[in-house]
């Protein structure tokens, strides 16, 4: 017998999340496109998993690993998939090449590479600019250089081949519309001398920005933790805005401690019970990806009910209180996060992002996928099993 602990993939709900990201970039007023984000093996859900759910309504899958872009590939993913921090080597751009992958340049180094390479064919490229995040992306002082590159590499400028792209840094923010106008203007005005640029595609919009700026939704957007049913902001839960939670981590109460008003529990004792207290304990710790930081207090639910966490998260386990559920005892189900327990609640107790606890996810808890969808690709349903 498997420890009592699982984290199920609702692929239907992962459905839902992308076709409403969609939905609300439309309302931009363009038909934009969507690329599915499925990087860090879709925030901790199954790469493959994600092509199940996705693979036969997404625009698009965007990700960092050439070699999850070539699995997508073999398990029959035909829409375009985008290397969203384009290729690293000389070497990386024969794969590109190979499997039709479309690659972000964010530097001239890049440019520089892809010019030498002589490729047959030409990768498409979403042209990052650094518009005010300043993490990646080409500055302004770059273009003429970069115009020079492309206008080198003939096979980047025909129809489609050249998307121009920026990151937000504030759109989850309250009060961050400021910084997107600003990023807006400056975005535009690296443009000025390059008056061929106002008829290329733009890409600009992460989950935040399509749901709170679906006027930036230009031609593709890009959507990333929307889709698994996580919130990007810290002010709006992800039921309010129409979001189904994706994955549900699941255990169950394996022991249960009646305990004396003045008595501790767990390590350093940091909780001390001021009543006798009905403790149960759940088959799930910090080594399964619950953050060892949630303190006392996390909102967790036993039999369909909300209690709260007690003390420190151990390794394999953690304590919850039972007393105002007597109904609950040994076996009764647990619901860490997910269906009915929002995991942005959980992470914000613990100080972090929901994107956090899902990528966090531990390999050594075992995935489910439920919520059929109805697909008329099966290769990537029939690869999951492999993951
Ligand atoms: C990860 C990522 C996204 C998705 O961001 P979310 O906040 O998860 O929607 C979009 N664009 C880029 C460039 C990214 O790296």
């Amino acid at each position: 017998m498997p420890r009592p602990i699982q984290a199920d993939v609702d692929l239907a709900a992962l459905r839902h999340n992308y076709l409403l990201a969609r939905r609300r970039a439309a309302r931009g007023g363009t038909a934009a496109r969507a690329w599915a984000v499925v990087k860090a093996n879709a925030y901790g859900h199954g790469l493959l998993r994600a092509a199940k759910a996705l693979g036969d309504v997404a625009d698009g899958f965007a990700l960092l690993d050439i070699d999850e872009a070539v699995r997508l590939r073999q398990v029959g993913i035909r829409q375009p998939i985008l290397l969203l921090e384009g290729f690293f080597t000389a070497a990386d751009l024969a794969a590109c090449s190979e499997h039709g992958l479309s690659v972000v340049i964010h530097c001239l180094d890049q440019l520089q590479m892809l010019r030498q390479a002589r490729l047959p064919r030409c990768p498409p490229i979403h042209l990052k600019l650094n518009s005010g995040m300043n993490r990646l992306g080409l500055v302004a002082r770059q273009l003429p250089a970069a115009r020079e590159h492309l206008a080198a590499l003939a096979c980047a400028g025909g129809a489609g081949g050249l998307t121009l792209m920026t990151h937000f840094a504030e759109a989850d923010a309250d009060g961050g519309e400021a910084c997107i106008r600003w990023q807006l203007e400056r975005f535009a005005r690296m443009l000025d001398d390059w008056p061929q640029a106002a008829a290329l595609p733009v890409s600009l919009a992460n989950s935040a920005a399509i749901l709170r700026y679906p006027a930036t939704a230009r031609d593709w957007v890009r959507p990333g933790i929307m889709l698994y049913g996580g919130s990007p902001f810290a002010t709006a839960d992800a039921a309010s805005l129409g979001l189904r939670p994706v994955m549900t981590l699941r255990s169950t109460i394996l022991a249960l401690q009646e305990i004396a008003a003045g008595e501790r529990v767990g390590y350093g004792g940091t909780f001390v019970a001021t009543r006798p207290t009905r403790v149960g304990i759940v088959a799930c710790g910090y080594a399964d990806g619950y953050p060892r930081h949630a303190p006392g207090g996390t909102p967790i639910v036993v039999g369909g009910q909300r209690t709260q966490t007690l003390g420190r998260v151990s390794m394999d386990m953690l304590a919850c209180d039972l007393t105002d559920l007597p109904a609950a005892g040994v076996g009764s189900p647990v619901v860490l996060w997910g269906e009915g327990m929002p995991a942005d609640e959980v992470a914000t107790a613990a100080g972090t992002i929901s994107y956090e606890l899902f990528c966090a996810l531990a390999r050594r808890v075992p995935v489910r996928s439920v919520g059929e969808v109805a697909q008329e690709s099966s290769r990537a349903g029939r690869a999951e099993g492999r993951e």
